[in-house]
């Protein structure tokens, strides 16, 4: 039997975080290599649906993040051009008794200090910041990275957790990521700077032509989150620029007042140019894989790009557990059930993108789809999303 001993793991956002804690939980002593200078968040909110919940009660921060967590009364979709709602899934008791977890949300740097913290109280976690990753070999019997400065780190494994732009994923498939040609604008603001009317208990999609705009609270209510999004004129590049009010304002002329008030609000005005990749039939060979958004990364519009990256880790640490500890034999496990899974939400993305900006008879057919349907019809939908645990993460969902 080959049982692993080390693994690098190259990233340190939530999906690095919790890869290095679920790796640590069965025996393995991990190496974190992160590029900034400090490891944390962004200050924005991230949704989690009780799939999130699962695998953070299995990575045992899930009181933690539940006591920093805003849990919603039920996630809305409405139209942003009459000011309509279109559809509202309650997310109380009954929702929470059918997934065994709650809908919530966070702010970011809340979530992934509670998986950090966690992480580093495990002896067998250690990192490096201010690591910059530029290379790796894989042996027969180990591999190798290189940074920046030429440090070279060897282990028996590696999980690359460096994101949308992975250089491990550049290394090992060298695929091209999709760009989506839209821009999304984030912002935090104070509860007293959020209008009264969108102070809900819930997040809410204002669907428009070719946009749409989502709020959510924050910590108890204290903050709001804003998040605008808008198909470009212009050809996009991925990454992150500066961008400008009126630039926004422009792409929201014809939406209804109520939803249009949150663009006055920002104060700070970074625009992310997104993309998301085809779904890859392998995520690397032998003894390097993928995790998170070096995995999948995907659009934000079924908000589960965090969520798959935390069930990836749970799933990575079972395959683990089901391999005797091989950990080169549970990577091929672990792909061979988390990649349709994760390829599903990028798909399911896509579509939900198209319903989301729908115009003209698109978008009457769009408040058409889910009139009549009640919320044991939403709840049963779902569940191939909501319903993934621990126990069954294995098998193909
Ligand atoms: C607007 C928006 C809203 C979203 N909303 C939600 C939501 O509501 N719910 C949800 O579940 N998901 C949401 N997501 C998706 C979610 O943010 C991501 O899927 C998740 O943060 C990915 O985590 P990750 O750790 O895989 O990658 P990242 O967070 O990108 O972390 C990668 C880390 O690797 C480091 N790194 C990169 N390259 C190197 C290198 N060469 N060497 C060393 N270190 C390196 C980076 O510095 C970074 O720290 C949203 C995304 C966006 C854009």
């Amino acid at each position: 039997m080959n049982k692993t001993e080390t693994a690098i793991v190259v990233g340190g956002g939530i999906g690095g975080a919790a890869a290095a804690l679920a790796l640590a939980k069965v025996g393995i002593k991990v190496l974190l290599l992160e590029q900034a200078h400090e490891i944390g968040e962004i200050g924005a909110g991230i949704q989690l649906g009780p799939n999130a919940f699962s695998a953070l009660d299995s990575l045992g921060v899930g009181e933690v993040v539940r006591q920093r967590a805003v849990f919603t009364d039920h996630i809305s979709m409405m139209d942003a051009v009459d000011g309509k709602e279109v559809v509202r899934v309650e997310t109380g008791p009954e929702f929470q008794a059918r997934f065994g977890g709650p809908y919530a949300v966070i702010h970011r740097v809340d979530i992934h200090d509670a998986v950090w913290q966690a992480a580093l109280k495990n002896p067998l976690v250690s990192y490096k910041t201010a690591t910059r990753v530029v290379d790796l070999h894989t042996y027969e019997n180990g591999v190798e990275v290189i940074d920046e400065q030429g440090n070279r780190y060897r282990a028996d494994v590696l999980v690359g957790c460096d994101g949308g732009k992975s250089i491990v994923r550049a290394k090992t498939l060298n695929d091209s990521p999709r760009v989506t040609g839209h821009v999304v604008y984030r912002a935090v603001v104070d509860k007293d700077d959020m209008p009264e009317d969108l102070r809900i208990n819930a997040p809410v999609l204002w669907g428009g032509p070719r946009c749409h705009l989502v709020h959510y609270p924050l910590r108890g209510g204290a903050q709001y989150n804003l998040v605008v999004t808008f198909h470009s004129r212009k050809p996009e590049e991925w990454g992150v620029t500066d961008g400008s009010k009126e630039e926004v304002l422009s792409y929201f002329e014809g939406i209804h007042p109520r939803p249009r008030q949150m663009l006055d609000k920002p104060t700070s005005w970074r625009r992310w140019a997104t993309a998301d990749r085809e779904p890859a039939a392998s995520w690397g060979t032998g003894r390097v894989t993928l995790l998170g958004d070096a995995a999948h990364p995907v659009a934000q519009y079924m908000a589960q790009g965090a969520c798959m990256a935390l069930e990836d880790a749970v799933t990575l640490g079972e395959a683990i557990k089901a391999c005797d500890g091989d950990a080169v034999k549970a990577f091929e496990l672990y792909q061979s059930v988390r990649i349709p899974r994760t390829a599903r939400i990028v798909w399911s993305t896509r579509e939900m993108g198209r319903i989301y900006h729908a115009d003209g008879v698109e978008r009457q057919v769009r408040n058409l789809l889910w009139k009549g349907k009640g919320q044991q019809d939403f709840y049963r939908g779902m569940e191939w999303l909501y319903g993934w645990k621990e126990e069954n993460c294995l098998e193909p969902r």
